[in-house]
């Protein structure tokens, strides 16, 4: 099966059950979980800290195989791909901006994210135009895509994150908790960045947040809560 040939159609999960390994028995992480994302939209899930948000993206990222159910990227079934090519799927079609920022030290912002660009191939000249671009439009022009992690703001850093996520060009972008590190305002900003990342891209977004204040340029929320999945 090629993945390369889907139409965008963005992200389900449907009967999704993930348990992990506990002493003598095993702990539901997520429990029959059903969920859409069309592209365009910008889906928040809330919810306490240990309810499961993060195990949702890893099996929404096809990094984790859920114990049972379906996770369809544009349609494509995860569950039936062997690793290379869910690593191909992966590449292609998912853009993951993790909890912690893992920005390497010793590049700048614009070499964040060309360096992913040796397992792409595109122009070299192509690839740097494309990259400034994108730093451009999350806020980042002129000399701060120059500079390395530890010259950027925590605020920065995050927007660096997201347009390395967009690099690929992915149908579905799956963001943890961007703003657990930064104060109101700032998060609030990454979250208005999100939204309009969302339109102009087209992405099927999914943000997890347990920080029940920056929900307002949401399409939609959902609560999470012990691993069930349910409308707000
Ligand atoms: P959240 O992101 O909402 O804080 P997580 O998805 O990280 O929640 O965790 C959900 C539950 O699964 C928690 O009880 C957590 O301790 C447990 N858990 C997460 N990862 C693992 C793992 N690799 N092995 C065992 N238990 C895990
Ligand atoms: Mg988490």
């Amino acid at each position: 099966m090629t993945t390369t040939t889907a139409v965008r159609t963005g992200l389900a999960l449907s009967g999704v059950t993930l348990t992990y390994p506990d002493g003598e028995s095993r702990l539901t992480a997520l429990d029959d979980v059903e969920l859409s994302v069309a592209p365009g939209e910008f889906v928040a899930v809330v919810g306490p800290s240990g309810c499961g948000k993060s195990s949702l993206l890893a099996v929404a990222a096809t990094l984790l195989r859920p114990d049972r159910g379906r996770v369809l990227i544009d349609g494509v079934d995860a569950g039936a791909l062997g690793e290379q090519q869910r690593t191909s799927l992966r590449r292609e079609r998912l853009g993951i901006v993790f909890q912690q920022s893992n920005l390497l030290a010793s590049l700048t912002a614009v070499e964040q994210l060309l360096v992913l660009e040796s397992v792409r191939g595109r122009r070299p000249a192509a690839a740097r135009r494309r990259a400034e671009e994108l730093l451009e439009s999350v806020g980042l022009a002129g000399p701060k895509q120059l500079r390395r992690p530890h010259q950027l703001s925590g605020g920065e850093r995050q927007r660096v994150n997201i347009a390395r996520a967009l690099f690929g060009s992915p149908s579905v972008l799956l963001v943890d908790e961007p703003t657990s590190a930064l104060d109101h305002e700032r998060g609030a900003q990454v979250v208005e960045l999100l939204a309009g990342v969302t339109r102009t891209h087209g992405t099927a977004t999914v943000m997890v947040t347990h920080d029940r204040e920056l929900l307002g340029r949401t399409d939609r929320v959902l609560e999470m809560h012990d691993g069930r999945l349910t409308a707000r």
